[in-house]
């Protein structure tokens, strides 16, 4: 990992108050790097912190502590108002179309209105000449243009979606479980789409997924979050040749392996037990409740974030 970075995520953490004082630690303490024209997978169980931490990078969210570079500019404290220029450059694809897209706009009008709203086009009938491209590009016609969402399949809407996202031609695109939604058969066409468009105009995506199969035909690099925390990040076919961390090989024991030969060779590693509440996290490893490795000084003093070895990065005692 050394080009040149669309993203620099530092320390980045997140808390959200959840009454009778308590505090929920959905993000803490995460940084990684999303370098100009790639893809980093973010991944890990509901309940990790992925997607409050791809809301709080995108500045839905506003940051607990830490530093957010886009493109070099410090966007961390910025005002909504000092944003706005800015969210051209940054946008987002959900990960239920149907919920995302207004049901009282036709596609038109809901692929328009980024265009309108950053002033790129003054009127309605000015943005037809990039509504149309756009909608062929994602497979999608002309004639679809006058329809409402609920006239289309989840994967016509999901197209929609990415519509609207690349119609501004962002240069960071945080794609939040953009395909869980979508049966199988149609989840590899998105995929496909927003890996031509990557290569077209250099895009950079943050990927968020819940498992690793998800993210292996689409990153550049995977990072493993575990209770707010990230606990692995490397290149994506090294997470899945030599995965270090406990938790990551357990995330990858749930994933079936095709090839019977490999499958027995795998390590049988799964997770035991649920993933404990953010608002009490444990004590040292977040993971020590449910790591099979677990030692005493598990649960007193957190690993910290070191590199083994060309870019690959673990946080456990395992590798210190
Ligand atoms: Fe398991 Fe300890 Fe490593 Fe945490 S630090 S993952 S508990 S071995």
């Amino acid at each position: 990992m050394s080009g040149t970075p669309m993203l620099e995520v530092r320390n980045l953490t997140k808390h959200f108050k959840a009454g009778r004082g308590q505090v929920v630690h959905a993000v803490d303490n995460v940084s990684f790097t999303l370098e100009k024209g790639r893809t980093l997978g973010l991944v890990g169980e509901s309940g990790c912190g992925k997607s409050s931490c791809a809301r709080t990078v995108i500045r839905i969210y506003d940051p607990t502590d830490g530093t957010i570079l886009l493109d070099g500019q410090d966007i961390s404290h910025m005002s909504q108002r000092e944003l706005k220029p800015l969210r051209r450059k940054m946008q987002m694809i959900f990960q239920d179309p149907y919920a995302s897209l207004n049901a009282r706009m036709t596609v038109r009008d809901i692929i328009a209105e980024p265009l309108l709203a950053h002033g790129i086009v003054k009127r309605k009938d000015q943005a037809n000449e990039l509504v149309y491209p756009m909608l062929e590009r994602v497979g999608l016609t002309k004639e679809h243009a006058n329809r409402y969402a609920h006239e289309f399949s989840g994967g016509q809407r999901q197209r929609v979606g990415i519509a609207r996202a690349l119609i501004l031609q962002p240069d960071l695109v945080i794609c939040d479980e953009p395909i869980s939604a979508l049966d199988v058969s149609i989840q590899a066409q998105v995929i496909n789409l927003l890996k031509d468009f990557q290569e077209e105009k250099g895009v950079s995506y943050l990927f968020i997924a819940h498992d690793l199969s998800m993210v292996r035909y689409v990153s550049d690099d995977v990072g493993v979050m575990y209770l707010g925390q990230l606990v692995e990040v490397c290149e994506s076919g090294e997470i899945y040749r030599d995965p270090l961390h406990p938790y990551t090989k357990g995330l990858l024991g749930s994933i079936p392996i095709a090839d019977p030969k490999l499958a027995r060779t795998k390590e049988k590693s799964s997770i035991e037990g649920d993933i404990p509440s953010p608002i009490a996290p444990p004590s040292g490893c977040r993971f020590h409740t449910r790591c099979p490795y677990a030692k005493p000084a598990c649960a007193e003093r957190a690993p910290e974030m070191k590199d083994v070895g060309g870019g690959h990065l673990v946080a456990c005692h395992l590798y210190e």
